[in-house]
């Protein structure tokens, strides 16, 4: 077997040089094996990383627009060309299936090219003669140095979704990845070394509390955006607010879908599977309650069944459909909910914990499991279970369903599936939900849109990338102007051009 790698912080352009006293352990958790360890940074190494970034926002935030966007460019071309080895990180940190990790690196690539549009976005409005010689225009700054604190379940599209908005807009940045699946974000860097962006404008800190509350309480950092579980969201929003921060902090979520009698149960039923298992239920997007509206739901439970009879789960370089959980904990903590839910008398339909996995016996494993007769008191409803467990809950009406998700303290994503324009518009107006899908499953916006939910899914009122993310990560100023005897001249009979 192979030593396990000593993943540390890249600051300034390179990796860290002293051992860490912490550390994390990294598996692979379709094996169980340790192939990592990852350095904890301690407050002094944070603050190492911020006066780096600090320094290299001095020159950053002048570098022009068309040298900024260069750099996008570049960092674009240069993913595209390599993502392969990028999902292959993720899939051993994160054990999601190799097709999958590429999927979400090429989201991630989504917001990588909506910012190398960054002159565009930029621009401000000018109001020419606004009194006797009198103009006023409006521009939009750099923060400074920016924080990101990433969950586990997306290593490499989660930080994609802010860094390459606030490194065009001027910004440096620092990411704290999870301590789950920190490699991602140090490749990352390297590529952004490659594509020759100066040191200290992209930096990765590892660590726990310790680092986040060190960023948090930290003068020298401007914002925070940070992905994460609800409570821990709720704990950065106040804690970076109190210090005088920009925060915007997208918690966990329970996203219901909603099958009406007259949709297409065989669409109905592909979505429920591909949205409900996909990534093993870790996405903050996964549908994991299904409300079945009138006679719909007998058939589609056994339609529902019957695809989950086809899916294998295992390695996810072994081309299976779903891979393992990410640790053992937190599988256990899904069967946990899965024996709560049989306890409180959901019907089990198919039991994930007998799943039978292409894969080594030391991996993360839970296959699929679907429930049927769930009601709103119970766990396997009311609480994010973050795994591959669906539950269908049966209603009578339209109005049941959107109270039941109205209700719901969570709110950020939600599907329709319908073939009446007219209730797929209603309840698109009714629903109390950030992102909205009709017929769609997970509907995550595409870069030029913003992502975020609503209720206890966000803290703060910044949606991530889209016009959202621009503004997040720059400050407006207004100029007023009156120039009363402009000179201005010089020859010049070159073409004109950037510089
Ligand atoms: P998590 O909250 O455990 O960790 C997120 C980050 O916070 C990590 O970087 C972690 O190191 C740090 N952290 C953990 N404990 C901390 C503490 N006590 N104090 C300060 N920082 C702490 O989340 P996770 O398990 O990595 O990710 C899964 C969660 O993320 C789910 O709830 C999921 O819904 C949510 N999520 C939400 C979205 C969204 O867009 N709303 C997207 C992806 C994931």
């Amino acid at each position: 077997m192979s030593e396990p790698t000593r993943i540390t912080h890249w600051i300034d352009g390179k990796p860290f040089g002293a051992v860490a006293d912490r550390s994390g352990v990294v598996r692979d958790p379709a094996t169980g094996a340790m192939s990592g360890r990852v350095d904890f940074a301690t407050s002094e190494v944070v603050d190492e990383a911020v006066a780096a970034a600090k320094i290299a926002f001095g020159e950053w935030r002048h570098a022009s627009l068309a040298r900024r966007s260069q750099a996008l460019f570049n960092f674009r071309e240069l993913l595209n060309a390599r993502k392969g080895e990028l999902a292959a990180i993720i899939t051993a940190e994160q054990g999601k299936t190799l097709a999958d990790a590429l999927g979400e690196v090429s989201r991630g690539q989504e917001v990588v090219e909506f910012a190398c549009g960054i002159p565009h976005l930029l621009k401000g409005g000018y109001s020419e003669g606004v009194s006797t010689k009198v103009d006023v225009y409006s521009i939009r700054q750099p923060l400074g140095v920016v924080g990101i604190i990433s969950p586990f379940n997306f290593p490499a599209m989660v930080p994609m979704w802010f860094f390459p908005i606030a490194i065009a807009a001027g910004n440096t940045v620092i990411v704290k990845p999870s301590e789950k699946d920190p490699s991602a974000s140090n490749w990352i860097a390297e590529l952004w070394a490659e594509a020759g962006l100066p040191p200290g404008v992209f930096n990765v800190l590892h660590g726990d509390k310790v680092a986040v509350d060190a960023l948090l309480d930290h003068p020298d950092v401007k914002s925070v955006s940070f992905v994460g579980s609800t409570a821990i969201a709720k704990y950065v929003y106040e804690r970076g607010t109190s210090a005088g921060k920009r925060i915007q902090a997208l918690g966990g979520a329970k996203n219901h879908m909603v099958v009406l009698p007259d949709a297409n149960l065989e669409l109905a039923a592909d979505a429920a599977v591909n949205a409900g298992f996909g990534a093993a239920g870790e996405r903050c997007m996964a549908i994991s309650a299904l409300v079945a509206v009138g006679d719909v739901a007998d058939e589609l439970v056994s339609m529902i069944a019957e695809r989950v009879a086809t899916l294998r789960t295992g390695d996810g370089r072994r081309g299976c459909d779903m891979g393992p959980l990410v640790t053992a904990e937190h599988r256990d903590k899904v069967v946990s909910y899965i024996e709560a839910g049989v306890a409180a008398g959901a019907t089990l339909v198919v039991d994930g914990r007998a799943v039978q996995p292409d894969g080594e016996p030391g991996g993360y494993w839970l296959g699929p499991t679907l429930f049927d007769n769930v009601t709103t008191d119970m766990t396997v409803y009311s609480d994010e279970i973050f795994g591959p467990v669906l539950s269908v809950i049966r209603v009578d009406t339209y109005a049941e369903a959107l109270q039941m998700v109205n209700d719901h303290p969570y709110g950020n994503g939600t599907a329709i599936f319908t073939n009446d324009g007219g209730a797929a518009r209603r309840f698109q107006n009714e629903v109390e939900v950030g992102m909205v899908g009709i017929n769609v499953p997970i509907p995550v916006p595409m870069a030029y849109y913003s992502f975020g939910g609503w209720k206890s899914s966000l803290f703060g009122d910044s949606h991530a990338h889209g016009m959202e993310g621009v503004h997040f990560f720059t400050r407006g100023k207004v100029v007023t102007s009156r120039w009363l005897d402009p000179s201005q001249g010089g020859l010049n009979l070159g073409f004109p051009q950037n510089s």
